[in-house]
């Protein structure tokens, strides 16, 4: 970090913390039709004008002559004005032209509706220009460039500085802004700084109050990227400061029961593994079961690509219950998946010893009441569910273990329900979930629990098993020939039918009049089958037993299938308009297919008319990674565009990102665990201002304000 600088900074000011709440009048120049215009910006309080951070600069240190600028290239060339007019083509618009000249070549700055701007200047001034440099007509031209008077001597104050650009609004020029938010971090920047010294030094971070400094008026490219990181790291922090009080307040309050993790039951169903586990797997299942063996509650979350595995992990998890001589429940949003853990568990479970039930809402009501007998007096150990486990008749004798699967699909109040049938000790917690939820998100989101990956996909079947391609609307006919291959070849396919934004009834119906379609008019010789979410459970089952018998070539269906449907002879999906689903469900969709040794493929009928359409079906078509994909899905729609930010009640961020800043927000993650388990209550005094912090953000007060 540049040490000029930061001596430079006089020590703070008792007065600056409170001040960072101050509107922004207190800012010289800023009178109230400014400070309205301000208000549109979200800006009202200093603290928010020194958080306006800029989002890109022009680098006056960096200047070329003319002819040296490349076109299409961001450039700062300093000349004298050549000339100066306003043109008015058209009676609502005027164009204001001030050509610049260097010893190698001219410029023309062109400005729209400002003719103010040619007031400014006069033929023979001394001027930096800076702007993308283009070509237009043959004349070189700059549009809404930056321009700023040298000095009379010629090395003017402005040369060699890197000037912030921010986002603006009408009435407020980019240039006064400059001069404002100059203003404010002149006379307001000097924060104390909330971070504990010792914890700066360890990461490498400034003082905040350089990084609010240099973020606004940087000496060099160099000071641009330790602020960001400063300021960037700082909001991740305080994220993760709020998600680690919260984590150290559940632990502390609550009881769970010391598992026994190495009992005969979880040897046993080792044994009747009928494959080995891969090292995620094994990785997952050992930090599952030391959680599992601590008196405090477990609260982990399991995540992993379609198919990497996740149901065999947990079913260790169910077996350390039973060894433990408690009781299991496992959650699942759909019954078909239910039904699927048995039928993959069940059998593993019963060589290992382990007394398993399934309760659904279709389960016959002798059986149910025969369940719920054994779940209360004990003599299950197990019991695998849908909703139905959250009944309230619904008893268990010693309930310790809850596995919710695919947890984005319940509400809050499901799981804490199960939960609650724990009694006097809180049962520990395996969330699962398919949806590849970006690592970053996931710890900030669930950042109160904690987190196993599954990135590896059990068997070599390797990227290439599955190929997707996108399908324009003249490609339909080859499509249904792909399809029509795969079943002389013994394979199936499923159609999965438009996403209709209204409702499960029209999306409903336009999967059946598509069935009728594909079944008279395109696949006539075939047999085709019909899946929609409107269907009754019973029916729905026959349905999937049909197609897992082979009895049905080609499965039309709604997205009901979208979660769990594991049916390694499909091997063909066409998706009806593709553009209308997210990254995320298209590769959950995908993740049904090359579930067995034949290879897949994957056509996305789509029609994008967006760029960002373009781009995700871009991304779909390039990546099998989920997580990548996930990322990706991030980069593309923003931040603010995830409900689960928006929801999360925590701030916004303004520099830091979820995207690229993996290494970051890990960091944040962990000092400000750290801080919280070293001293919960952050009553040390190098965790004053700390405390502080925390408070204004438990309360929703500005963010950065340190006071
Ligand atoms: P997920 O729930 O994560 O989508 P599953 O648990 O359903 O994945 O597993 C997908 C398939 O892979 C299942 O058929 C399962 O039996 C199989 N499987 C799981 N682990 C392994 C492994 N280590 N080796 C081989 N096959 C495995
Ligand atoms: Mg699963």
């Amino acid at each position: 970090m540049p040490e000029a600088l930061v001596s430079r900074i006089t020590a703070s000011d008792p007065r600056c913390a409170e001040t960072w709440d101050s509107p922004v009048t207190v800012v010289r120049n800023v009178d109230a039709r400014r400070a309205e215009a301000l208000g549109r910006l979200g800006i009202h309080t200093i603290g928010d004008l020194l958080t306006h951070y800029p989002f890109r600069y022009l680098d006056l240190s960096a200047v070329r002559p003319v002819r040296e600028a490349p076109l299409g290239s961001e450039a700062t060339i300093v000349g004298t004005v050549a000339d100066v007019r306003v043109k008015q083509p058209r009676p609502r618009l005027s164009v204001t032209e001030i050509a610049v000249a260097d010893d190698t070549g001219v410029v023309v700055g062109v400005w729209f509706n400002q003719p103010y701007i040619a007031q400014r200047y006069e033929v023979g001034d001394r001027v930096a220009m800076a702007g993308t440099m283009e070509l237009d007509y043959g004349l070189k031209q700059m549009k809404n460039p930056f321009l700023e008077r040298l000095g009379a001597a010629g090395t003017p104050v402005v040369l060699g500085r890197i000037l912030p650009v921010y986002r603006t609004t009408e009435g407020l020029s980019t240039n006064w802004l400059r001069r404002i938010v100059e203003s404010a971090v002149l006379e307001f920047a000097h924060v104390p700084d909330p971070l504990p010294s010792g914890l700066r030094a360890r990461r490498d971070l400034p003082p905040l109050k350089w990084a609010v400094r240099a973020i606004h008026l940087p000496r060099s490219s160099e000071d641009i990227e330790v602020a960001r990181r400063r300021l960037a790291y700082q909001e991740h922090f305080d994220l993760q400061l709020v998600v680690a009080t919260r984590r150290h307040a559940r632990l502390a309050s609550t009881t769970a029961v010391a598992h026994t993790v190495d009992g005969a039951r979880v040897e046993a169903l080792r044994r009747a593994l009928p494959f080995p586990l891969t090292d995620d797997q094994e990785r997952a299942v050992s930090e599952i079961l030391a959680d599992m063996a601590a008196a405090r509650p477990m609260n982990r979350l399991l995540l992993g690509d379609v198919g990497s595995g996740k149901t065999v992990v947990a079913a260790f998890a169910l077996a350390a219950a039973a060894d433990t001589h408690a009781q299991a429940a496992m959650m699942a949003p759909t019954e078909v998946l239910a039904e699927q853990y048995t039928r993959a568990l069940g059998p593993l479970l019963e060589k290992a010893g382990v007394p398993w039930a399934l309760l659904t809402g279709s389960t016959p009501r002798a059986e149910r009441s025969r369940i719920l007998a054994q779940a209360a007096s004990g003599e299950l150990a197990v019991v695998f569910g849908t909703h139905a486990l959250i009944q309230r008749d619904v008893r268990f004798s010693r309930l310790t273990l809850v596995v919710v699967d695919e947890q984005h699909r319940f509400g809050v109040e499901q799981r804490l329900g199960l939960r609650g049938k724990g009694g006097a000790v809180t049962p520990d917690l395996l969330v699962m979930t398919a949806t590849p939820i970006p690592r970053s998100l996931a710890l900030t989101l669930y950042g109160d629990l904690d987190a196993s990956y599954l990135t590896t996909r059990p068997g070599s079947r390797g990227p290439g098993h599955v190929v997707t391609r996108i399908v324009p609307r003249t490609g339909r006919a080859d499509a249904y020939e792909r399809v029509r291959s795969a079943v002389r070849a013994g394979r199936q396919a499923y159609v999965i039918c438009a996403l209709v934004e209204e409702s499960d009834s029209a999306e409903a119906r336009a999967a059946t009049r598509e069935a009728h379609r594909l079944q008279t008019s395109v696949f006539p010789d075939l047999r085709v089958g019909l899946l929609t979410g409107r269907m009754r459970p019973a029916e729905k089952r026959a349905v999937m037993e049909d197609f897992r018998a082979g009895k049905i070539d080609v499965l039309v269906s709604t997205t009901v299938v979208e979660v769990g449907v594991d049916v390694p002879n499909a091997t063909v999906m066409i998706v009806e308009n593709g553009e209308r689903y997210g990254l995320a469900q298209l590769h959950q969709l995908r993740g049904r297919i090359g579930r067995g040794e034949h290879p897949g493929e994957f056509l996305v009928f789509a029609d994008p008319r967006t760029e960002e359409g373009r781009r995700r079906m871009q991304a779909i078509a390039e990546t099998s990674d989920g997580f990548a994909l996930a990322e990706a899905d991030l980069r593309l729609r923003g931040e603010g565009d995830i409900a689960g930010v928006r929801q999360s009640g925590l701030p916004p961020f303004k520099i830091a990102s979820f995207a690229g800043q993996e290494d970051l927000l890990a960091l944040a993650r962990e000092d400000a665990r750290a801080s919280v388990d070293a001293d919960p209550t952050l009553a040390s005094p190098e965790h004053a201002l700390l405390r502080a912090r925390l408070r204004a953000l438990q309360t929703g007060r500005t963010v950065v304000d340190s006071g």
